[in-house]
């Protein structure tokens, strides 16, 4: 009997861990197992992720009909993409830039799965627990709900969200009772401040268990018999999102860009030079769309594409191909440089794919990673 109760505590505890890899907004899993598809599934239908599957092939695999490539070892993985042309040789192989055709040598497929946390849907997570708990939830800021329960006033703040930094100080906390929600654990981990007397749940725990928010308010109170210090409950340090969950790639991945009068600069690297032309311009189009989006404020989730007849004037096949070689050269140029693995999708995005529903097919400056800067004259910066 031990042994059973031991194994459903572990299962219930591993549906957590499984929910929790999702709620770290950007998260890449490549070739996930079947109870990850599962928790992605899951973690959908309760409207707190976004969840897009993207398919890939390896440029070298030895059980594909093409192997082996002219670079044997070569690790370049090319993702599908419904609006590519393979008889073009618009696949390219973002690592050696070989042509690549999928279709034609039947290439294995692998499966990407890329997730993205969804405030609304989590904030609307939470005031469904608190109804069903029997609470009339009110909203009070950002991320901040208070309740009654009889003639005391409970709070709760989901500690990612929440703007207003007076909920998150430790005066706060003491002075009104207060359940932290904590989305993204890696916030739990490094920003939490730890003290007994705190209460914090994850969304995973909630989502697994209904009636976790419920017991968590049952027990809530003012706290006594706590120090006089003022500290944060939560450092004001912005929560790290992680954009990249294979081991493979550590480093974080910021691209810096300066977008000069006949160049374009990443990371100190030249990757368009003089001479592209097309290319420049191009990337000037993208550019000015980011940096609206940039001055509206918006959410990486939100920023625009721009198609490819927004691009460039002239029909539709050459443009795709110059901007899938856009895409590889500037991979390419900042691979040589930094040697780190950098993929193809990094500063250009390609949306719109399968799976990527939300986007209409177009490209746009991949609004996680690139930073703009004002050009460098060497001289006063
Ligand atoms: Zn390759």
């Amino acid at each position: 009997m031990a042994s059973k109760s031991f194994r459903r505590k572990r299962d219930s505890r591993t549906t957590v861990e499984l929910y929790q890899e999702f709620l770290q907004d950007g998260a890449i899993f490549r070739q996930p197992p079947p109870e990850l598809g599962a928790a992605a599934r899951s973690l959908e239908t309760h409207g707190v992720v976004t969840v897009q599957r993207l398919e890939y092939v390896h440029c070298s695999n030895e059980r594909d009909r093409d192997f082996p490539p002219r670079v044997r070892g070569c690790r370049g993985q090319i993702y599908l993409d419904e609006g590519l042309d393979e008889n073009g040789n618009e696949y390219r192989c973002p690592e050696c830039d070989r042509p690549v055709f999928p279709h034609r040598h039947q290439k294995q497929r692998k499966l990407e799965i890329r997730a993205n946390v969804r405030p609304d849907g989590v904030a609307e997570c939470i005031e469904n627990a608190l109804t069903a708990a029997g609470y009339r939830p009110r909203r009070a800021s950002v991320g901040v709900w208070h309740v009654e329960k009889g003639s005391e006033r409970l709070w709760v703040c989901v500690v990612d969200f929440c703007e207003e930094q007076r909920y998150l100080a430790r005066d706060w906390a003491r002075a009104q009772p207060t359940c932290y929600i904590v989305v993204d654990p890696i916030t739990a981990e490094e920003r939490f401040h730890n003290e007994a007397w705190l209460c914090r749940l994850t969304l995973a725990a909630i989502l697994v268990d209904p009636q976790a928010l419920r017991n968590a308010l049952k027990r809530l109170g003012t706290p006594s018999h706590v120090g006089n210090v003022s500290v944060p409950v939560v450092t004001k340090s912005v929560a790290p999102i992680r954009l990249e969950r294979e081991t493979r790639r550590v480093e974080p991945r910021e691209y810096l860009v300066e977008f000069r009068p006949d160049s374009v600069v990443i990371n100190g690297v030249e990757v368009i030079g003089s001479r592209a032309t097309e290319q420049h311009e191009i990337f000037g189009k993208l550019l000015k769309r980011f940096t609206e989006d940039l001055a509206e404020a918006l959410t990486p989730t939100e920023y625009r594409t721009l198609r490819i007849a927004d691009l460039t004037n002239t029909d539709v096949e050459v443009p795709r191909r110059t901007i899938n070689r856009l895409q590889a050269s500037i991979a390419d140029a900042l691979r040589r440089q930094s040697g780190y693995t950098v993929d193809s999708q990094d500063v250009v995005e390609s949306c719109g794919q399968p799976g990527k529903r939300d986007l209409p097919h177009g490209y746009r400056l991949n609004p996680r990673c690139v930073c703009v800067r004002p050009i460098r004259t060497g001289q006063d910066d």
